[in-house]
């Protein structure tokens, strides 16, 4: 199956598998093994190779933890009712990791060794692909700059590792509508930055507005653009999508906002149907004009975690919108089952996303 040529060393005491009864909280759990691939300037990626999971051994200078040269990823494998393992769209990942990696001076990584990187190390835990409804087996690529090395310069050594963790559903009691925090006074990213590439500084630059949402018993922040504070760019870690008279309308791709698989096939889905999908600018003033005047009739989140997470109230400075009567929109729903539906092999992929 593989072109890379991978080097095998199996466990010797295999971990209990999750029990059929297990919630599997998201990020948890994790399975048996890893895939590890190392580079060096002057000899490219090289050593690849499947090991039992467990902890590495850094030196503490080594460049990452002081300057946070990483690059991460987040897709997932299925497990179809015929007993096939599905990938969901791999590829659009492993661009958006190179685009990453370019973005912060790693070395790209050939795509095709990603890929066979990711189908073997999947096969090999093939047996902690969770079944039951709404599970799945969440793969997550990583890159770390490892040279020992005080100093800011991109490293000459790296380590790409691929570990992968089975997860529950996302809303165990169905799509369930969620409240957001629209955030005033943080920012996470600006034009010309990282924002568009997935490296732990957005994610570091966002926690200290989602303490504060969290505290005022909101579930994720939405962010604004850095420039003018005007504009919607995205939720914590998910596009964000509005239905407004009819119109499906997100944040265009701007330099600043992480370009989702899933908004890519959202926006995609929306065209077959006819459903008018607009990629544009869009500022908290237009909606909160679509909200006071009964327009705004579905806003939801989307991402590989919960694929589709319905927003049922946004709040921004002391005002609050009330998307619609609450509750989970029509077209939310039909994409939600949709996509899960192509994920599980259940229904036909006449998009070839799967893999
Ligand atoms: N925005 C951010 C900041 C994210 O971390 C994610 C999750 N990767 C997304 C959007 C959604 O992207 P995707 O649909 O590829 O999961």
């Amino acid at each position: 199956m593989t072109m890379l040529n991978i080097r095998y060393e199996k466990t010797t005491a295999p971990k209990e598998l999750p029990k059929e009864d297990n919630p599997l909280k998201f990020g948890t759990i994790f399975t048996d093994h890893m895939f590890i691939m190392n580079y060096e300037t002057g000899k490219g990626w090289h050593d690849a190779r499947i090991v039992p999971y467990a902890p590495l051994s850094l030196d503490p200078s080594a460049m990452v933890f002081h300057y946070g040269q990483e690059m991460f990823e987040g897709l997932k494998a299925y497990k179809t009712e015929d007993g096939r393992t599905l990938l969901f769209r791999p590829n659009k990942n492993i661009e958006r990791a190179n685009n990453t990696n370019r973005r912060i001076c790693i070395p790209e990584i050939p795509e095709e060794d990603f890929l066979d990187a990711i189908k073997a190390v999947v096969k090999t835990d093939e047996a902690w692909i969770p079944t039951k409804p709404g599970t799945s087996l969440y793969i997550r690529p990583f890159v770390i700059a490892t040279d020992p090395f005080l100093g800011v310069r991109p490293s000459d050594t790296y380590m790409f590792i691929i570990i992968l963790s089975p997860v529950g559903a996302y809303y165990p009691e169905g799509l369930n509508p969620v409240k957001i925090w629209i955030e005033d006074e943080y920012v996470r990213a600006v034009k010309g930055g990282v924002g568009e590439a997935k490296t732990g500084a957005n994610y570091v630059a966002s926690l200290a507005a989602q303490v504060k949402a969290h505290d005022d018993g909101y579930s994720q922040v939405l962010w604004l653009d850095g420039v003018e504070r005007k504009y919607i760019e995205e939720v914590g870690a998910m596009n964000i999508f509005f239905k407004i008279n009819g119109t499906v309308v997100t944040p265009k791709l701007n330099g600043s906002i992480l370009p989702g698989v899933t908004r890519n096939s959202v926006i995609e889905l929306c065209k077959t149907w006819g459903v008018p999908v607009e990629e544009r600018k869009i500022s908290v003033d237009e909606l909160y004009e679509a909200s006071n005047n009964g327009s705004l009739e579905e806003v939801f989140g989307t991402g590989t975690a919960a694929v589709i997470s319905p927003v049922g109230h946004l709040r921004f400075e002391d005002h609050v919108m009330q998307v619609s009567d609450g509750g989970i929109g029509e077209l939310s729903q039909r994409i939600y089952d949709t996509i899960t539906g192509i994920q599980l092999g259940d229904i036909e992929d006449t998009f070839n996303w799967t893999v």
